[in-house]
Formats: structure tokens, C-alpha cells, sequence
């Protein structure tokens, strides 16, 4: 039998070969007597946290920790891929605990979005998937904006108690915890790890007062999320950094338009109308004839219609077509991970085409 080494900081067992998971260790640090995961290297050094992944029984086990605890539940969710970065389920395993809802990467949104409506909008989406949050707030972990009043706001809503922070990979909790740490520990080192009761996973303690702490609990995957089928180099085109700037497009009936090679979205029936699209600033939209379509994307897919870039085509999973007619003026049609094209008028038929396993979804217009 092998023997299991574990990290010295938070206990979990050593693993030398998935560096984004839990208990990551370079091969030659086994070597050492006592060997430190590195998450906790990282934690203990340079006092940053850095991301790792769950499994989904690991986060069934989170969950069901969370809700046998007491304390203010902080779900972090991203702006720019609201859906895809839900974590459906959530609300049922609160227990009676409170939820405060951070949506963050605010920056990315057009600066011409009135935060009521935007906290309006979050609200009203978050009562539909079945969470009635204490709070909403819209953050920039990035930009630094509104983490001040985040604070204060988990501050008054944990009464004292305890602070659990969750959500999905690349919501940025990462980004929002550091900030929080610096501020708690003013570059000190009074950071600790503690285990999660009734589970192997640990979390980051950061303590609040003399007796609460705040819990980070690692990242949840979400598999529908385009970014588990791009490799590093294409995933960097479509992750906005800046200020999404829309992109309006007047189509009459049986247009395409392309969205890189990721993504068809074919104007079927209606009146000539408006589509305004939100993505990256840097991916190319890529307007064509329905007819043609099919055909171009045959040929041009990792050329003219990138990314996927010409060497990762072949892997790239084939699109998947759903049709929606669209009844009312306003309606986003949503490519998790990539962004959303608003329909801007009433009674136009529409198809939405998404590589196979990525979601696609309608909702009224966010913006
Ligand atoms: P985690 O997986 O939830 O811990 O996410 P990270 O903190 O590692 O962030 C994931 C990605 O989102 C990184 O590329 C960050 O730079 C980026 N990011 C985090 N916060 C923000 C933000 O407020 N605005 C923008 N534009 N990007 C952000």
C-alpha cells in the first residue's frame, strides 16, 4: 500500500499531479520531511489564496456541512456569466441560514446600467431559481469597487456569527478574499486553515472578531460552462477584461451571425430588428447569409470564424442547434460562459447554436 502524505498546513492529502486541485504538491517537495500543500505555501507566504476545485461530491458534502452550521452564507456569482455561475441547489441546503448575494465583475457591464435596476434584476433572477437573499450587491473584486460596503454589509447581516463564502470557479471569490484578508490582517499572518466539520475539505479561516471567522470554501466546477471545452490560449480571448462594449446589428430575416467559431445565432422570421451583442471586445462577430451558414462554418471554423484557433478546431465540440420564438421586446438569449445577444424586438423566431454540453438560456434583458 502507498502511504498518503499530508500537507502539514491543512491536512489534506498530497497529490503531485493536478496542479489546480486540492493538495497539490511539486513532485520534488516530497523529498522535504514535512511537506505543505501548495495552497497553503502560497497562504503562509505570500498570505494569498489560491483557487482550487471540488469534485461535485465534494460539494454536496460542503453544502450539506453548511447547513447543519450556523452562519451568513456570502454566494458570489459573476455578472457576466450569471446563470453558468448559479450553483443551483444552494437555498435548499442553507438550512435557516441567511444568504447575501455578491454578483461580481461589475466593471464589465456598460457604465450606463443604473446599479437599482441592475439589483433589481438580480433580485428578481435569484427569486426565480428559488433564493430569496438577504441582500444584494453588485461588487468589483478587481476595481475594488463596492468590496467596502460588501464588508460592511457581511458585517451587519452575520449578527456575530460566522461567515461561509461560496460559489463557483472564476466567480473571483479568490480575487474578493484577498482583499478581505489584507484588510483583516492589515499583511499580518493571522490567517489559519480549518477543516469543515464531517468532510475531508478544508477551508480558509479568516478571523473576524476574537471568537467568528470567515470561511472560504473552494471553488465549485460547473460543467456547462464553455470554458471546460477551450484551451487556455482561446479561453483567453473570450474572458473579457474591460468594459463590454455592445454591438448592435440590424439583420433582416435568414441572417446569421457568428460569434467567433463558438457560437450561430440565425434571425429566422420577424420584422427587420435590432441584436445587440455582449461579449468580449476582442472576439469578431461574423455576419452571414442563413443560407450559407452551414457552409461556412465547414470551412472556416479555427479561420475566419475563431476562436477555437486553427490547431484546437478539430477537438472543438460540435454546435447544437435550439430554436425559441421570442415574444417579448427585450430578451436576452444567453451562451454561458461567452455572453448574450439582446433581441430588442417582440415576435421574432430565432435558432441559438451552442457547442454540445453548453448551456443556452432566455431571460428578460439584463440591460
Ligand atoms: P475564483 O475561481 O472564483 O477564485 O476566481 P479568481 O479570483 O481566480 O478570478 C477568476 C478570473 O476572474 C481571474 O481572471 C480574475 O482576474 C477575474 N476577476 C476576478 N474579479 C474580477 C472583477 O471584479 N472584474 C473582472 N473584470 N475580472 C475579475
Amino acid at each position: 500500500m502507498t502511504e498518503i502524505i499530508q500537507c502539514i498546513g491543512c491536512g489534506t492529502a498530497i497529490q503531485t499531479e493536478h496542479p489546480n486541485e486540492t493538495g497539490y504538491a511539486p513532485a520534488a517537495s516530497l523529498q522535504k520531511e514535512e511537506v505543505i500543500c501548495q495552497r497553503c505555501f502560497r497562504l503562509k507566504n505570500y498570505n494569498e489564496l489560491q483557487p482550487v476545485s471540488l469534485t461535485d461530491d465534494d460539494f454536496l458534502n460542503i453544502l450539506n456541512g453548511l447547513g447543519s452550521r450556523k452562519g451568513l452564507i456570502v454566494k458570489i456569482v459573476d455578472l457576466f456569466d450569471f446563470n453558468g455561475s448559479w450553483l443551483p441547489g444552494l437555498h435548499r441546503f442553507a438550512g435557516g441560514n441567511d444568504v447575501l448575494l455578491i454578483a461580481n465583475k461589475v466593471d464589465l457591464l456598460p457604465k450606463s446600467i443604473k446599479q437599482p435596476k441592475l439589483v433589481n434584476w438580480l433580485r428578481q433572477e435569484a427569486n426565480k431559481l428559488g433564493l430569496k437573499p438577504v441582500d444584494v450587491l453588485t461588487i468589483s473584486a478587481h476595481k475594488g469597487t463596492g468590496v467596502p460596503e460588501a464588508m460592511e454589509a457581511i458585517e451587519s447581516y452575520r449578527n456575530g456569527g460566522d461567515v461561509f463564502v461560496v460559489g463557483s470557479t472564476n466567480v473571483g471569490k479568490s480575487t474578493f478574499i484577498n482583499r478581505v484578508i489584507k484588510q483583516a490582517s492589515g499583511g499580518g499572518d493571522v490567517i489559519t486553515t480549518s477543516h469543515f466539520p464531517g468532510t475531508t475539505l478544508d477551508m480558509i479561516e479568516i478571523p473576524l472578531d476574537d471568537e467568528q471567522s470567515m470561511y472560504d470554501t473552494p471553488g465549485i466546477i460547473n460543467h456547462h460552462q464553455l470554458a471546460h471545452y477551450l484551451h487556455a490560449d482561446d479561453l483567453k480571448k473570450i474572458m473579457p477584461k474591460k468594459e463590454i462594449k455592445p454591438r448592435v446589428f440590424q439583420l433582416n430575416p435568414e441572417q446569421t451571425l457568428f460569434i467567433g467559431g463558438l457560437a450561430r445565432f440565425d434571425f429566422i422570421q420577424g420584422n427587420r430588428s435590432s441584436f445587440t451583442v455582449y461579449a468580449a471586445n476582442d472576439l469578431d462577430i461574423h455576419r452571414t447569409k442563413l443560407e450559407n451558414a452551414t457552409d461556412l462554418y465547414a470551412r472556416q471554423l479555427g479561420g475566419v470564424l475563431s476562436p477555437p484557433s486553427a490547431a484546437h478546431a478539430d477537438e472543438f465540440p460540435e454546435l447544437v442547434r435550439r430554436e425559441f420564438r421570442v415574444k417579448d421586446a427585450k430578451t436576452d438569449i444567453v451562451f454561458s460562459g461567452l455572453g448574450w445577444i439582446t433581441v430588442q424586438h417582440a415576435n421574432v423566431t430565432i435558432a441559438a447554436y451552442a457547442p454540445k454540453g453548453v448551456e443556452v438560456m432566455v431571460r428578460p434583458s439584463l440591460i
